[in-house]
């Protein structure tokens, strides 16, 4: 959440920035903001809304400078207005910061700083400990990077921050514990950026900074340091990332095109590991832990939001394929309530950011335990990523649409080659049916490929004809229950409209009271085992007057006369059919915002990549 980029070196900054911050809108877009560096003052321009918002109020070239940081903002701490944007000046007016992330302990450093005769033009926790950095530099005489190496050892809670000030023209310090931040090394320039997209069209060779480490950044020079003032050398990598990756191409909207790509993303989470044709999986990273999980007791999968999602199916798969016990935990609940993890549990982590604040801390809290930790991310050298014995990442590509698609697909097929290689390595699935599947889930991305080729105008159509409900309902068993919840989530998200998600058979407890002839119900009802209680749940619905929406498999008859309308997908094996099933889900949700003139890769409240509890 909050999206952070600066520039020092021979360019002008400003548009740099600006063009960054775009990049990163998508994990936030409250506000935005940059501050500029003219020699011997600071010049900030800030504005509520998102970055267009900012660029018409400060203009295309307000001021000249080749030093300068910017934000966009996921307000955590104030409303989001004009005086909470960031950057933040200090009381002096000297220095000027930017923050990602929360001070958790700042009203206690407020409380102190009023003592003192200090005032703030904000709300927020980043006013707060800009103005503490300010108070040790002065009280202290020390330089700027020593007082918030200072500083930094009493903040507790997430930060990324970077800090300009009058004294050093050309110089920007950074420090992060929690949230991400990355420094691309240019010629005689750096960037820095919540990730890499904004230095892509400058240079690949980027520093992935780790928690507790300040940077001195100068156009020459990139001088990496611990709280302890040691020297650290920076670890410069190459970035394999292409700029085409993170633009929309031809396409509308970041998830339109997202959607679209999920044919190549599930390819690429597959390639290299499933050979259906030889009748093996390679997953390297399980093999580093291959003899704890032939020993496993159970396995954990902790997620947050659509990840958790894909956590569920991977439960249902793990189970029956492997016979092992399986947990599926919301991040947020695991870490606080003290659950019971021993060292024969294996942790399977799932995020597509690899940031997400409270998946990172429950993972931190089961190693501890002596539990190994699995992970399935899709940002490469993410701080989840980092910190787990083994993963295997999803390949999916950058996702930018705040609603996660292709994200989603990549971790349920890393899923199933893991439930799968795993029940090879217990010996509980049967060779025959271990060689189906694998071409099962090989034969799944020219399926999807169909789904877009043909069945984008009837969807298309059923957003038409549903765009006004206030409420919807989807309805799935087995597999696809989880793809009902995934379907109700994307609805919320991208349209506003209020959606629940619930196993189909559950509904007669509860949910059949919403039933009415205004109701429409969205049955995720593919052929499988649960084909004809499904048929039956969807006649419940029926007799009560709802609107009945199916996704059903190719040339179902029965459930295509008991819809108003269908979505088909191509005839799959259960297990992998979630990986088709999810895609009309998807599609649904989209047309439906673009219905209601909403901004689909941008809905409001929401941000991409959850660096805050
Ligand atoms: N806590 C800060 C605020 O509310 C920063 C939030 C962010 O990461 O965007 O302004």
């Amino acid at each position: 959440m909050c999206g952070i980029v600066g520039y020092t070196g021979q360019k002008q900054a400003y548009p740099i920035l600006i063009d960054g911050l775009k990049k990163l809108e998508y994990r936030g877009y409250d506000s935005a903001g940059v501050a500029l560096h003219l020699g011997n003052h600071l010049a900030v321009y800030k504005k509520q809304g998102k970055v267009a918002a900012l660029k018409e109020y400060a203009g295309d070239h307000p001021v000249a400078s080749t030093t300068g940081i910017g934000h966009t903002r996921w307000a955590t701490h104030g409303e989001p207005s004009d005086r909470n944007a960031h950057p933040h000046y200090s009381a002096s007016g000297n220095i000027a910061m930017i923050h990602n992330g929360i001070i958790e302990n700042y009203a206690q450093l407020k409380d102190e700083l009023v003592s003192k005769g200090y005032t703030f033009n904000s709300d927020t926790d980043s006013e707060v400990l800009l103005n503490f950095i300010e108070d040790i530099k002065r009280n202290n005489e020390c330089s700027l990077e020593e007082a918030v190496r200072v500083a930094l050892k009493r903040v507790t809670g997430a930060y990324v921050i970077l800090l300009i000030d009058t004294e050093h023209p050309d110089t920007i310090i950074a420090a992060r514990k929690g949230s991400p931040l990355v420094i691309g090394v240019g010629k005689g320039e750096h960037f820095l950026g919540s990730d890499a997209s904004p230095m892509l069209a400058y240079t690949k060779e980027v520093v992935y900074i780790n928690d507790y480490e300040l940077a001195i950044v100068r156009p020459d020079e990139l001088i990496l340091k611990n709280l302890g003032n040691e020297r650290i050398t920076p670890f410069v990598q190459k970035l394999d990332l292409e700029l085409a990756a993170i633009e929309k191409g031809n396409y509308d909207h970041f998830m339109l095109k997202e959607i679209h790509e999920q044919p190549k993303t599930i390819l690429d989470s597959l390639r290299g590991r499933l050979n259906a044709e030889q009748g093996y999986i390679t997953l390297s990273g399980l093999n580093k832990i291959e003899e704890k999980l032939r020993n496993a007791n159970r396995i954990v999968i902790v997620a947050c939001g659509t990840s958790w999602h894909a956590g569920l199916i991977g439960e249902y798969l793990i189970e029956e394929l492997c016979r092992l016990n399986v947990e599926v935990e919301y991040a947020s609940e695991f870490r606080y309530r003290n659950p019971i993890i021993s060292p024969q549990d294996v942790i399977i982590a799932i995020s597509q950011s690899g940031e997400t604040a409270d998946t990172l801390v429950a993972l931190e809290n089961a190693k501890k335990q002596g539990a190994a930790i699995f992970g399935i991310v899709n940002v490469v050298g993410s701080s989840i990523a980092r910190i787990t014995d083994a993963g295997a990442y999803t390949h999916a590509g950058p996702e930018i649409g705040v609603a996660s698609t292709k994200a989603f697909t990549a971790q349920v097929a890393v899923l199933q080659l893991f439930a799968l290689k795993l029940a090879q390595l217990r010996g509980t699935i049967g060779d025959s049916l271990f060689q189906h599947l694998l071409h099962e889930l090989e034969a799944i991305p020219a399926k999807v490929e169909w789904i877009l080729d043909n069945q984008v105008e009837a969807i298309k159509a059923i957003a038409r004809r549903y765009r006004d409900a206030d409420n919807f309902l989807y309805l799935g068993r087995g597999y696809n229950f989880p793809i009902a919840l995934e379907g109700a989530l994307k609805l919320k998200e991208i349209t506003y409209i209020h959606a629940e998600g619930y196993p189909a058979a559950e509904m007669k407890h509860g949910p059949i009271a919403l039933v009415d002839e205004k109701l429409p119900v969205v049955f995720v009802a593919t052929k499988d085992i649960y084909h004809e209680k499904i048929v039956s749940n969807i006649q419940e619905i029926n007799a009560r007057k709802g609107k009945v929406v199916a996704v059903v498999s190719e040339g179902d008859e029965t459930v295509n006369e008991l819809a108003e309308a269908v979505m088909v997908v191509p005839q799959a094996h259960e297990i992998v059919a979630p990986l088709l099933s999810v895609i009309p889900l998807q599609l649904l949700a989209y047309y439906i915002g673009v219905e209601r003139d909403l901004d689909v890769d941008k809905p409001r409240n929401l941000a991409k990549s959850v660096t805050v509890e």
